[in-house]
């Protein structure tokens, strides 16, 4: 059985967004800024998160036969994705498991950046 034909077991969304570009960063990153709002990052992050969302709607459909088992892994790295306020990371990880299970045993990873995250 081609590998193609496997089930999608592991997935890895990017979010390129940072407070401030690091000089030693090859990443593609857009850079919010320390002085900015809360609300403009979160018009930001929205507008992308949109776009994030049909996209992964179009890749989905892609891999439909492959879609049967639950994710090993979901794993959501940048930029940091701490800046993303908890309610549009929880709808990122709703939008996924509408096309693939997530159970107990998948393992959901997040990079944190310090300063861009409390309880
Ligand atoms: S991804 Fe990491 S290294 Fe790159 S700009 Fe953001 S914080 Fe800096």
């Amino acid at each position: 059985m081609s590998s193609l034909n496997k089930s999608l077991r592991n997935i890895y969304i990017h979010i390129p967004f940072c407070i401030k570009k690091c000089l030693y960063c090859d990443f593609p990153i857009h850079a919010l800024g320390t002085s900015s709002s809360l609300e403009h990052r979160q018009s930001l992050t929205d507008r992308y998160l949109t776009y994030l969302f049909k996209e992964i709607t179009l890749e989905m459909t892609k891999y439909e036969h492959r879609l049967d088992k639950p994710l090993k892994s979901l794993y959501v790295g940048g930029g940091t994705p701490s800046l993303l306020h908890p309610k549009q990371l929880e709808s990122l990880i709703r939008h996924v498991e509408k096309y693939v299970p997530i159970d107990d045993n998948t393992e959901v990873s997040l990079e944190l950046d310090p300063g861009t995250f409390d309880k």
